[in-house]
């Protein structure tokens, strides 16, 4: 005789998942990369730049990332740094909870493939 199913939808896994997934709701704007703030030297010969750094020039603010294996550098305003700055953040929580979303279906999606093979008939 068959056991009586758990509806799936029931078990703490599939609970936390879908709390997991309304962690999605809060998301806000994201990008991919890291906001550099760069103090850089100039061209001009004999600017104090060149041997005191503290009076180098900035702050200048970039965008770094990888795409197809090379790493991207965008110049941002210093108005654009923080929006960026935040939503790179965002991107970093996207991935993390991306990855536990995924961890926990692969533990239910392995359960389930054996719940479905012990209800073959024989
Ligand atoms: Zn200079």
């Amino acid at each position: 005789m068959a056991r009586p199913r758990t509806p799936i939808s029931a078990t703490p896994r599939a609970q936390r998942f879908q709390e997991l997934k309304s962690g999605l709701d809060q998301l806000e704007y994201f990008c991919k990369g890291t906001v550099l703030k760069r103090m850089m030297k100039c061209g001009k010969t004999g600017c104090a730049c060149h041997t005191d750094p503290d009076k180098r020039h900035g702050p200048y603010f970039e965008l770094t990332y990888k795409a197809n294996g090379k790493t991207v550098n965008v110049k941002l305003s210093p108005e654009a740094a923080p929006l960026y700055r935040a939503a790179s953040l965002q991107y970093r929580k996207l991935k993390t909870l991306l990855g536990r979303l995924e961890k926990l279906s692969q533990i239910i999606l392995r359960n389930q493939a054996k719940q479905a093979q012990s209800q073959q008939p024989d």
